[in-house]
């Protein structure tokens, strides 16, 4: 039996979601306010009904069914089964968990979720109830905690045990946000948001049970932006640099996802067979127009010639070599590497990113990048923009950045001229200079999310 766990509760910096320690015969699952970051969703009377990917008449056999999320409600007789009282805000809040991932990027991606017949799912009350399952916990714990291995142990029991089903449980008592699999994969929780089973569920598709919560996501040792595998509780999205464990927009990249140097574990959750398959293009909150090499540099030895960029003028290019850690890369542990660029004083440095990404005239682009140096310079960001011709039509360049010894991201933002088909990004180092600095977790965005204040994902939080 292959048996491993997730250690929500251990996680550092304030990403737990703890149990609920409530007297039982009083206990209600707490419905959370629901996340708002980084931008507030509908409400749920505005969130579209998701709708059932696969119905069977028997939900504990799925064997030839395509893979799929089967709803739970369970309970146990501390508290009785409310399963009326909640069945309609359950589905609600799985309705919530779908929009979070469909609307985290410019992709159409949804879960894939496993109905039963029986129920008129013309009708929300009706779909609710085909789409959630009642189960009770024999063996839950009256007066404490009912920890995660009973359910998972009772699913099995109960027939829930398909090897193309995850489970996504909602308990009405004492219990665990977290997720479990023995022969039965579940994602559970006490306190009930969509935020929070999203996160849970990702765990199963990320299948990081003993990651550290940062490192999937933007940390690197000193960045952290929030999103639903850092701070459940308050934003929804996933990760939004499509470089840590989601690339919806290339789901043969994949990304390294441990804490250890010797962990090379690598997933992207966006190929997950539970979700659909991703399609460009809707609006979302992230969209990025590099390809994970691009971002990353990941497929290049150290010393060799970093793929897919370029460099000209004052300096030279390398893939980073073997040095202190807070320069192989903008992330630990990663398994990938940063490019150094070597500045040398004779002309004006500049690296770019070789391919130019298609734009349209009129649209707003934003070059992100993260930056480091050793010693110390000063770079700038630059769009270069070229038409159908390939010819130079003009370029925007940011303000002088004088790089520090901590990982920053750094952005320029620019409109697309007319007659604009394709922007280059470049790290231009000014003329004058000698010193080395990193390059890393690069990314172009097109300003289209149409949430946040100007169409762009936020560079930074709060
Ligand atoms: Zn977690």
């Amino acid at each position: 039996m292959k048996l491993r766990r997730i250690m929500s509760a251990i996680a550092a910096g304030g990403l737990v979601v703890l149990a609920m320690a409530s007297p039982v015969a009083a206990f209600a699952p707490p419905y959370l306010d629901e996340p708002t970051g980084p931008y507030v969703l509908p409400v749920d009377a505005n969130v579209p009904k998701r709708g059932c990917t696969t119905t069977l008449s028997d939900p504990k056999n799925a064997s030839g069914s395509t893979p799929a999320i089967q709803v739970i409600y369970a309970w146990h007789d501390g508290g009785g089964n409310n399963y009326e009282t909640h069945v309609e805000q359950i589905a609600k809040l799985v309705d919530r968990m779908d929009l979070e991932l469909d609307d985290s990027t410019n992709y159409d991606q949804h879960l894939k979720l496993s109905c039963r017949t029986g129920y008129d799912t013309g009708t929300y009350s009706g779909y609710a109830r085909a789409l959630v399952v009642p189960e009770k916990i024999e063996a839950g714990v009256i007066g404490g905690e009912t920890t995660v291995d009973k359910i998972t142990d009772d699913l099995g029991a109960a027939g829930y045990d398909n090897a193309n089903r995850k489970y996504v449980v909602f308990e009405d008592f004492n219990g665990t946000a977290t997720a479990w699999c023995t022969t039965t994969c579940a994602a559970t929780a006490d306190e009930w948001s969509s935020a929070t089973q999203l996160h849970e569920l990702i765990h199963l598709g990320a299948d990081s049970f003993y990651v550290d919560h940062p490192k999937v996501t933007e940390a690197v040792d000193h960045l952290s932006y929030p999103d639903v595998m850092s701070n459940p509780r308050y934003d929804w999205q996933l990760d939004h640099d499509f470089n840590n464990y989601y690339d919806p927009s290339e789901t043969t990249a994949t990304f390294y996802t441990g804490n250890e140097a010797a962990d090379t574990r690598k997933v992207n959750v966006a190929a997950w067979p539970y979700f659909t398959a991703p399609t460009c293009c809707d609006i979302g909150y992230s969209n990025d127009l590099l390809t994970a090499q691009e971002r990353t540099v990941e497929a290049d030895a150290p010393y060799a010639t970093p793929t897919g960029f370029s460099v000209s003028g004052g300096g030279w290019i390398q893939v980073t070599p073997p040095g202190p850690t807070s320069q192989i890369s903008a992330k630990h542990y990663d398994g990938r590497r940063s490019l150094t660029m070597s500045v040398q004083s004779h002309a004006v440095g500049v690296v770019s990113v070789t391919r130019r990404p298609a734009v349209t005239a009129g649209q707003t682009y934003r070059f992100f990048a993260k930056m480091t140096t050793a010693t110390s310079g000063n770079v700038k960001l630059r769009l270069s923009w070229y038409n159908s011709s390939n010819t130079l039509i003009s370029s925007s360049e940011g303000p002088a950045i004088a790089l520090t010894g901590t990982w920053t991201e750094y952005r320029h933002s620019a409109t697309a001229p007319a007659g604009a088909t394709g922007v280059q990004i470049s790290v231009v180092s000014p003329a004058g200079q000698t010193f080395a600095y990193q390059l890393d977790s690069l990314q172009l965005n097109h300003c289209n999310n149409g949430k946040t204040a100007d169409g762009c994902r936020l560079d930074t939080w709060q």
